[in-house]
């Protein structure tokens, strides 16, 4: 294999669902809902396939409904003012989107700050674009930087930042002030942002979504990268989008148009749709999670594992240092092997250097059916 590529293992995500398969554990691992898309999406996919015209090529940067839908959610809920002819890009999931904004914007050599624990794909993502990826941690229990070290982690170099809110695995919001302080050291040291938001609906309790892109300044420096794939329980169908400022847009549609040129095109017609639903949709979804979120806290209570309450995200990051004591990778197989249930070990979201900090959490989705969180109660119940 090239060079590139050379120092990347198996995703954790297949190596942990090959583990659970055989195992017949119930899998808290990958962050795949267990239960169907919701219907009347679906049959919005049904209509756009039979409808004749739609099962060619999409136009490259998406379908003008879901451009249009998707700055209209921008509007709708954050106020934001979001071009659909030239400020948005659809994409093969966030996944593609935020690779697509990092080719296109960032140079070799320059840096890309990224907080750690962070999702898996983005390191790689700055190595094949030649990048430096420079890492600062978020501290437990409640997963927020040191402004210090933040600060430390700027330099001219700096070309940007990786920011996810609500934050996979470790279900932080980040707050008004930390990302004001973000802002600021952008706007200093003339950063972009991209800015990854894929769970944008999913909050909890008071705790609230703020793009940073809505912050004053910060719509021209910031690309903003979502999906459909948590927000309709539609993982498969791999849709997302970046928005943001024409100019900036520009690079990742540059990038865009090499990697998939478009992406499906029938699914597109039933995401605009489905981004269109009344705010009942959001509210509704946001309290089918609330409910899902308090059922994994009851099962990871009951086997005396720890946790901060996530304010955000479908995850819980759990403390088993007082039940285990061992590696993450080794407390995954014995919960696995002793219990039946699947978790993920944290390791491969943090840096070499840094991988002492995933020792003693593990990662749950609670993206699963009533029932299985309930089974995953009575089998953790057992552990002790
Ligand atoms: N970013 C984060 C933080 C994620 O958890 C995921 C996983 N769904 C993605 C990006 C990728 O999203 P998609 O499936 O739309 O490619
Ligand atoms: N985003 C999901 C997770 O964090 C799944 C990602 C994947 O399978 N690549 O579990």
């Amino acid at each position: 294999v090239a060079q590139r590529v050379a120092s990347f293992g198996t995703t954790i995500f297949t190596e942990i669902n090959q583990l659970a398969q055989q195992h017949s554990a119930l899998n808290l691992g990958q962050g795949k809902p267990d239960f169907d898309t919701p219907p009347e999406i679906v049959e919005a996919v049904v209509q756009a396939l039979r409808a004749g015209n739609l099962n060619q090529y999409a136009p490259g940067d998406g379908t003008p409904a879901l451009r249009q839908a998707v700055a209209d959610h921008a509007a709708r809920f954050y106020q934001v003012e979001v071009d659909p002819l030239r400020g948005v890009v659809v994409t093969s999931g966030a996944t593609e989107g935020i690779f697509a904004a990092i080719l296109g914007l960032v140079d070799p050599g320059d840096e890309v700050i990224v907080l750690e624990p962070f999702y898996d794909s983005y390191v790689p993502n700055i190595l094949m674009a030649q990048a430096v990826p420079v890492y600062v941690p978020l501290h437990p229990p409640h997963w927020q930087f040191d402004p210090d070290e933040l600060r430390a982690a700027f330099s001219k170099k700096t070309r940007a930042v990786i920011l996810n809110t609500p934050h996979n695995p470790t279900g932080h919001v980040f707050s008004r002030e930390e990302l004001s302080f973000i802002a600021e050291l952008c706007l200093e040291y003339d950063v972009t942002v991209i800015a990854d938001e894929v769970y944008e609906h999913l909050t909890f309790g008071e705790a609230q979504h703020l793009p940073i892109a809505s912050l004053p300044g910060m719509f021209e420096r910031t690309v903003t990268v979502s999906s459909s794939g948590k927000l309709f329980s539609a993982t498969g169908w791999k849709i997302g989008w970046v928005y943001g400022h024409p100019d900036l847009i520009e690079g990742v549609r540059r990038a865009h148009q090499f990697i998939t040129f478009s992406v499906h095109h029938p699914t597109q017609e039933a995401i605009a749709f489905a981004l269109n639903l009344p705010n009942d949709y959001y509210q509704d979804f946001r309290q089918l999670y609330a409910e899902k979120r308090d059922l994994l806290r009851s099962a990871l209570d009951a086997a005396g594992l720890r946790y901060a309450v996530p304010d955000g995200t479908y995850f819980i990051m759990a403390d088993y240092s007082a039940l285990f004591a061992g590696s993450a990778v080794e407390f995954t197989r014995y919960l696995i092997q002793e219990a039946g249930v699947a978790c993920i070990p944290p390791d491969s979201f943090y840096s070499p250097a840094h991988a002492h900090l995933a020792q003693g959490y593990a990662r749950f989705a609670f993206c699963k059916s009533d029932e299985m969180l309930h089974q995953v109660h009575e089998r953790l119940l057992l552990l002790h």
